[in-house]
């Protein structure tokens, strides 16, 4: 948020959508959960700067008396750099912004990559094969013609689409159970978001609510308009094959856990809705940052599951350094390498929604 607030990036003058990059008013309420937003979450939130508190129900009825507290347990209030902004504002900003020093963009789809391969044995005599990507076949827009482009080095931030990208370069192609065979874990999953009106609902401190359910909202605009949502179970998942949304999802999923922890959104009226995709992790809903162990100069920043805008600048930053330095140097990412999905070692994030 800092980085929104202070940089300036996403300036407003050169944004196309309305309003303020960033939107500080209402801050952050979340895990109204039991276990949700623990006490050793708030500790651990506090070391690194954030200014969250924890407040008992009698607390959220008094600083917010349009919430039910039935079945809440604690909240967790940030009360300090949290807000919201457009993400659409922020990559036009950040495109502008690397423009302007230079970096040139070519739009296509990278449909091959040329590599040549090295084996080699590890230290207790195992046998593994080393690549390294040469070229890259980029697919230009409505041709049949591709564009050979000889590369160093290739960041694999294809999002939801990333793991078809690792396949590509030879990822996962090996016997199961082997670090040559083990795929990056990352796959489509369809998220709505719904917009709603509402001229009962809460005023303008409303902060952005993460409920028990999972269920989600925030003020959109000064025209007592809401926008909010809820992931799917795993049994309600969605067929990622299109991008239709699908409205009994809000009457039957969504509203019934609104309407009963803001009671005034009984009358609420839906307006619109979008459908987009998480690049889900299914391994532990974490972000994959940084270099394959064996197909040596492609690198990962994906997997985000539904939180990687707000981590996209410390992302940035931490893919930069490993490849201009070889390692991370201001946060150290290396639990989010690919390796751990060899090694089975989770850093489970368990407050996705
Ligand atoms: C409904 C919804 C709500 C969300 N809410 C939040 C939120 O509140 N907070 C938050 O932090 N995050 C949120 N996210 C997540 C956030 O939007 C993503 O984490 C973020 O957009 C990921 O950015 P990215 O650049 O890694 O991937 P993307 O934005 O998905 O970009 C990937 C790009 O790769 C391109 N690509 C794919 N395949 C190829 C190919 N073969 N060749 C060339 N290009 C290719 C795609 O066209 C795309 O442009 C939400 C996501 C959804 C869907």
């Amino acid at each position: 948020m800092s980085f929104c607030l202070h940089t300036g990036v996403p300036g407003r003058s050169r944004c196309s959508s309305p309003g303020p990059p960033v939107q500080p008013l209402g801050l952050p309420l979340a895990g109204f959960r039991k276990g949700c937003c623990s006490h050793g979450e708030q500790r651990e939130s506090a070391e690194e700067g954030a200014k969250v508190s924890l407040m008992s129900p009698d607390q959220l009825r008094n600083k917010f008396p349009w919430i039910n507290t039935e079945g809440v347990a604690l909240a967790s209030y940030g009360m300090e750099d949290e807000g919201w902004f457009d993400p659409w504002c922020l990559l036009q900003g950040l495109r502008r912004k690397v423009q302007s020093l230079g970096v040139l963009f070519c739009q296509g789809e990278v449909t091959r990559f040329v590599s040549s391969s090295q084996r080699m044995l590890t230290t207790d005599d195992k046998a593994v094969v080393l690549k390294r990507i040469h070229e890259v076949h980029v697919k230009m827009d409505r041709s049949l013609e591709y564009q050979p482009v000889e590369c160093a080095i290739v960041i694999n931030a294809a999002g939801a689409w990333s793991a078809q990208i690792a396949a590509l370069a030879g990822v996962g192609e090996g016997p199961p159970g082997t670090l040559q065979g083990t795929k990056l874990p990352v796959e489509p999953r369809k998220r709505y978001v719904y917009v709603w009106h509402c001229p009962q609902g809460p005023g303008l401190e409303t902060p952005l609510v993460a409920d028990t359910s999972g269920a989600y909202f925030r003020r959109e605009g000064l025209g007592s308009n809401y926008l909010g949502g809820r992931s799917p179970t795993e049994q309600e998942e969605p067929d990622p094959a299109n991008l239709e949304v699908d409205h009994d999802f809000f009457q039957d999923k969504v509203w019934p856990h609104l309407a009963l922890r803001v009671p005034a959104f009984e009358t609420l009226k839906v307006q619109s809705a979008w459908a987009g995709y998480y690049d889900y992790n299914t391994f532990d809903q974490n972000g994959v940052v940084g270099p394959h162990p064996l197909v040596v100069n492609m690198y990962f920043a994906t997997g985000f599951s539904g939180h990687g805008l707000q981590q996209a600048p410390g992302i940035g930053r931490a893919v930069a350094e490993m490849v201009l330095k070889g390692r991370f140097q201001t946060i150290d990412l290396s639990p989010f390498l690919f390796t751990r999905f060899y090694l089975g070692e989770k850093i489970q994030e368990n407050n996705i929604i």
